[in-house]
């Protein structure tokens, strides 16, 4: 019973310190004393699964994969909203409703956040089913997705009706998409277009674990129910606040046509200080009782309107295109625009993505483009004006050489990208893997920066990552803004990077598809560069999360005489390229494959140095026992009911010094 406790203390903590960060955006502990208590509530539940809970904060992390979602329909239809453009539409609408409702109307208005909608029902308190809009009438089960998402409660608070849903907008902060895009471009993929489709696409992704990584939201709008215990939208709005929900504050009453018009052009106005991204403004009539009489079209409610803003979107003239070449070899087209104003910044380039765009867009040197603004660093050339264009413009060929090295571009097959793939004498591929080499997630440098870098590089003084090892405090300091001391600060941060562990050395060396993950798995199963370069496809395969695209990319490095002989040279340097001894002396392959349960409490090791035990010796600690569970190693006061299951599905149990006596 007091662990019991104790579990249900945990879960209140953290369910209040979850709505105090994404709620209320007003956090009360630090994230490391967060993490702590969630790391004890996941020992706690794994040592007694008789008191899982599928609402439990922990199961926050994901991990469930939904192959097949479910088709599921939703209690009350989800409807459309129709689209007012203008004052005069807007008039418009008041004056129809208003022959079909007695008395005043006051309206609420609320931004029209732009993401993917979602139902949600809630009985007794606890999130039991979040479904997709689909077709309106049905749409996919995706609970276990929604339930990773940190602002939808998955406990209620306060004084909340049995049973009711609630509907809401999923939606990927501007901020957290730009973050996710820093990453994919880092790892060599394409950049994702727009936080709207992201965000929807996220939701149907199998993995919820995966969902869990990305920063989505939920901003609530509707609540359907008998016993909602209000009487119009603005008052449910504060209710669904009280429950423990995210609704943006932003909701206004207004009480009359032009109250709502003084909150939309605040709005348009307005909407890019926002960190999320709205299309619009959705006005409703508040009472609910008017709601009622108004009812609905074949479509959508009588009772609301969205206001559609204008895209921010100008036209002005595309001067050029240029191309530029990443850390990767990926060539980016770059619009560049006779400067404009939109949503209040100059814009002077826009994005072209790749050559299929251009050739959809059919767009020219010397056409009026219309540039559009979301939630993209740079803006987008959306159309051309074919009413304006010159007579004689010509074709925009996609250009077949790098434009900086002038070797022919390949394209591989399925891929949008173009590549230069002269690895090795394409100047902005050299920079930029050097600048990913001395990033803080590699081999972090300190006293040296990416602009330093490009001094070096074009100073001749460097080709290569491995030559920063032979730098000289007296080579460096004719270098732009160098002195004396941060020459050898430079010097100095180099020459301490060969302490840098392999996994991080690994990740320096800029594999394409290497990114921090599999630079740890490669590193921990292959333990030396040496045996990973030796390793063919099919042994890389094999490697559990390795697919074909990563064992091609570290193949095709390996089979590079110029690497090989750049990896000899860090090798010469000191640099790290494989296990230290220390940490090599307690891995071994002893476990290979077999999946452990650890319960209960121990006396020779913690159970987080036996998880690690585990870990080092090659084997997987999962949390909960199945038919795939190998052993479950049992200390003092394992859960009863752990044991039966294991007794049941005929798993090996493991007392302490049997285990111990399997790694030592
Ligand atoms: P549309 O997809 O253009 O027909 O617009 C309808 C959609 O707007 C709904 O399905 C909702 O997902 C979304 N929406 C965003 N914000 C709101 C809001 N405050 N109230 C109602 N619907 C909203
Ligand atoms: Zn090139």
């Amino acid at each position: 019973m007091e662990i019991k406790k104790k579990i249900d203390q945990l879960r209140e903590e953290l369910r209040q310190h979850n709505y105090n960060y994404y709620v209320l955006d007003q956090p009360t502990i630090s994230d490391f004393d967060f993490d702590m208590k969630l790391k004890e509530l996941q020992d706690l539940e794994a040592q007694y699964p008789e008191f899982y809970d599928a609402n439990s904060p922990s199961q926050r992390v994901g991990g469930e994969v939904t192959k097949n979602f479910q088709t599921v329909a939703h209690e009350s239809r989800m409807y459309s909203l129709d689209n007012s453009y203008s004052k005069e539409d807007l008039e418009d609408w008041e004056k129809r409703i208003m022959k079909l409702v007695d008395g005043q109307i006051e309206y609420t208005c609320e931004l029209k956040y732009d993401g993917a909608s979602m139902n949600m029902t809630y009985e007794n308190g606890r999130l039991v089913r979040a479904v997709t809009r689909g077709d309106g009438f049905q749409g996919d089960d995706v609970t276990a997705n929604v339930k990773t998402i940190k602002s939808v409660p998955l406990q209620l608070r306060g004084d909340y009706p049995d049973k009711f849903e609630i509907r809401g907008e999923i939606i990927l902060p501007i901020e957290g998409f730009r973050k996710m895009n820093e990453e994919r471009v880092e790892l060599g993929e394409e950049p994702y277009r727009n936080p709207r489709n992201t965000a929807s696409g996220s939701l149907k992704l199998q993995d919820s674990a995966e969902v869990a990584k990305r920063p989505l939201e939920c901003l609530l709008y509707s609540l359907k129910g008998d016993q909602l215990g209000v009487d119009n939208q603005f008052d449910s709005l504060e209710k669904a606040r009280q429950w423990g929900f995210k609704v943006p504050k932003e909701a206004k009453l207004a009480k009359s046509t032009d109250e709502v018009l003084d909150y939309i052009n605040y709005w348009a106005e307005h909407r890019f200080e926002l960190p999320y991204e709205i299309d619009g403004v959705v006005i409703k009539v508040n009472n609910f009782y008017q709601q009622e009489e108004l009812g609905y079209t074949a479509k959508a409610p009588r009772w609301a309107m969205a206001y559609k803003f204008k895209a921010e979107q100008v036209s002005t003239r595309l001067n050029s295109i240029s191309y530029q070449v990443g850390r990767t070899g990926a060539i980016t087209p770059v619009a560049n625009l006779e400067p404009v104003e939109l949503a209040g910044t100059t814009v002077k380039r826009a994005s072209l993505h790749n050559a299929d765009q251009i050739a959809k867009l059919d767009v020219r040197v010397g056409d009026e483009v219309f540039v559009e603004k979301g939630g993209e660093i740079i803006p987008k050339i959306i159309a051309v004006d074919f009413d304006k264009r010159p007579e004689n413009s010509e074709l925009t060929l996609y250009i077949t050489h790098c434009p900086e090295c002038g070797t022919e571009l390949v394209r591989k097959e399925g891929e949008a990208q173009h590549y230069c793939p002269n690895y090795n004498g394409c100047k902005p591929q050299i920079i930029g893997r050097i600048q990913h080499f001395i990033s803080r997630k590699a081999m972090d440098i300190e006293g040296l920066g990416g602009e330093t870098v490009a001094l070096l590089v074009n100073a001749g003084l460097i080709e290569n990552y491995s030559d920063l090892y032979e730098l000289t405090v007296e080579q460096v300091i004719p270098l732009e803004r160098m002195a004396q001391k941060s020459a050898e600060n430079l010097v100095k941060g180099i020459e301490a990077s060969k302490q840098i562990p392999f996994e991080r050395v690994l990740y320096a060396l800029g594999i394409r598809y290497v990114g921090e993950t599999v630079a740890k798995k490669l590193a921990k199963h292959y333990k030396s560069v040496d045996n990973l370069s030796n390793a063919s496809q099919d042994d890389l395969v094999n490697v559990d999360e390795i697919g074909v695209k990563i064992a091609e990319s570290v193949i095709e490095f390996f089979d590079s005489e110029e690497n090989n002989h750049i990896i000899e040279r860090l090798k010469g340097f000191g640099v790290q390229l494989e296990m230290s001894s220390e940490s090599l002396a307690n891995q071994t392959n002893l476990l290979e494959g077999q999946i452990f349960v650890v319960s209960g409490v121990f006396e020779q090791v913690s159970r987080t140095e036996l998880k690690k035990l585990i870990e080092d010796n090659g084997g997987k600690v999962s949390s909960s026992i199945s038919s795939k569970t190998n052993y479950v190693v049992a200390g003092d006061k394992m859960g009863p009911s752990k044991r039966e299951k294991a007794e049941k599905l005929g798993v090996t149990i493991l007392n302490e010094n049997e285990f111990l006596q399997k790694v030592r």
